[in-house]
């Protein structure tokens, strides 16, 4: 069975296609601008052959129903394409950033499921309603096949109350679900599996720390396999320092920007969601950039980093006294699973907690799965490669088995 796997942005659709019989990507592909002057559709179709063709388009898209149209007849084209007819998608998955606390899995797509959705909007004004966007233009154009929502919120559901709640009023919670929520759940989800399966483990006999470093990061405790503390919250501002997102700063923020910069609220998200984190402390937002900065002797971005691997390891200290056993650490995303440096800073002078790592594994430049721990550590440290269109297309199969 093919699955087309939909992420909708506000002005941006990013698809996969996925033979699940032997889970090969059969193409991927990002519609993009659209609602601009001229949009873009980039696809990459993977045909049997493994060799890559690219076809890129440029013309105006003015909605998500035309985007998807122009990635279908991509799909579909006689040329390029890698399926013949679109009656070939035997289901859809959606990902879908929050969920709320009303679903704590996947969930086949009903009436009822969009409006819970649309309910949650306030939890997230941003990315909901676009997501909302695709699954609606999805059913409009596959109204026949069954479409299914994956939640980055849903993995976190089984965090229990004293991590979940903020320390304000508790009536807050109870009328507008204040709380902390966390997000990149199936990436957090997908490599826990793996490392389990490195470890020679079920999931629910593991506890992990997972750390997914991209351009937002976060980490999360994982104790018998589900979820117990997470660093992004109620919104994917709070915890580490991300790519331009600041993580963590006092909350009196805001009133002492306001008061002494003039700054409205909206400014003031402004900056500490676009102008901050690694950004704000350098001007460069890719590690690459900045460690090519810091070897040239750029004294703020080694600063930079020192701030961004300072606050990592301040959380897998707190993980690890939440946990009290830890079986592995795991670095992914783009940093993560990149980045030899960021790995070896954010472990550093951890060896008391029975962290060491290997220099010559953490430096191997591959893109497997791996251990990169010294055999003497006691707990274990993995880079394991991300994959959430994957661990979707999975979740799609096992919800519409159930
Ligand atoms: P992601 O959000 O997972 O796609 O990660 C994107 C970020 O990963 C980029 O902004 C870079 O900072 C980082 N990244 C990608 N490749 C490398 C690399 N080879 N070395 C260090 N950082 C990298």
């Amino acid at each position: 069975m093919k699955l087309f796997i939909i992420n909708s942005g506000s002005s941006s659709i990013k698809y996969q296609v996925i033979e699940m019989a032997d889970e090969t990507v059969l193409a991927a592909g990002l519609v993009e601008r659209i609602g601009e002057t001229c949009g873009r559709l980039k696809n990459i179709a993977f045909p049997e052959t493994r060799n890559e063709q690219e076809s890129v388009i440029e013309q105006p898209i003015p909605d998500h129903h035309s985007g998807m149209l122009l990635a279908i007849a991509t799909l579909t084209d006689k040329d390029k394409g890698v399926i013949g007819h679109v009656s070939e998608i035997g289901a859809i998955g959606h990902r879908v950033v929050h969920g709320g606390e009303d679903f704590r899995g996947s969930m086949r797509i009903t009436p009822a499921v969009i409006e819970v959705l649309q309910r949650n909007i306030p939890l997230a004004p941003l990315h909901n309603p676009a997501n909302l966007d695709g699954i609606r233009v999805a059913m409009d154009i596959f109204s026949q096949v069954p479409q299914v929502a994956v939640f980055d919120t849903a993995f976190h559901q089984t965090m229990p109350p004293r991590a979940y709640l903020y320390a304000i009023p508790y009536a807050l919670y109870e009328t507008d679900r204040v709380r902390r929520y966390g997000f990149h759940g199936t990436s957090h989800w997908f490599v826990a599996k793996e490392c389990a399966r490195l470890l020679d483990k079920s999931l629910p006999e593991c506890n992990l720390i997972t750390i997914h470093l991209g351009n937002g990061c976060s980490m999360t405790a994982i104790e018998n396999g589900c979820s117990v503390d997470t660093s992004l919250g109620m919104t994917p501002l709070e915890g580490l320092v991300m790519g331009t997102r600041s993580g963590d700063v006092d909350p009196a923020l805001h009133l002492f920007l306001k008061q002494n910069k003039g700054m409205d609220l909206e400014a003031i998200d402004t900056l500490l969601n676009k102008e901050s984190g690694l950004k704000g402390l350098c001007g460069m937002n890719d590690m690459r950039d900045i460690h090519k900065a810091a070897v040239a002797g750029h004294v703020r971005a080694k600063l930079a980093v020192e701030v961004q691997t300072y606050r990592i390891r301040k959380y897998i200290g707190a993980y690890m006294a939440v946990l009290g056993r830890v079986d592995g650490i795991v670095f992914t995303a783009g940093i993560g699973e990149n980045d030899p440096i960021v790995r070896a800073e954010s472990l550093k002078g951890m060896e008391a907690f029975g962290v060491r790592l290997d220099p010559e594994h953490n430096w191997l430049r591959t893109k497997e799965a791996r251990c990169i721990s010294a055999p003497d550590s006691t707990v274990r440290v993995f880079v394991i490669p991300t994959n959430e269109e994957l661990a979707i297309a999975r979740e799609m199969a096992q919800v519409l088995r159930d």
